[in-house]
């Protein structure tokens, strides 16, 4: 996968801010489907964020109906 663009780091970002007493709790990560206009907001604990961010291949964080 290629460089995931600037929601991806965003998003990593917001997922540094979690300790590890709230990976229970959900948090507003952005859609990172490729149109840049999106500004689609995915609700996800800290450990479905590390499920897909530790996939292999990567799975982008989308907003449902969000390709990728
Ligand atoms: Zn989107």
């Amino acid at each position: 996968m290629a460089e995931s663009g600037l929601f991806a780091h965003v998003n990593n970002s917001i997922r540094s801010l979690a300790t590890e007493a709230q990976v229970s709790d959900t948090w507003e990560f952005f859609c990172e489907c490729p149109d840049l206009a999106c500004h689609a907001l995915v609700s996800l604990t800290v450990v479905e964020f590390d499920e897909r961010r530790t996939a292999l291949p990567p799975t982008p964080i989308l907003a449902t109906g969000h390709g990728g």
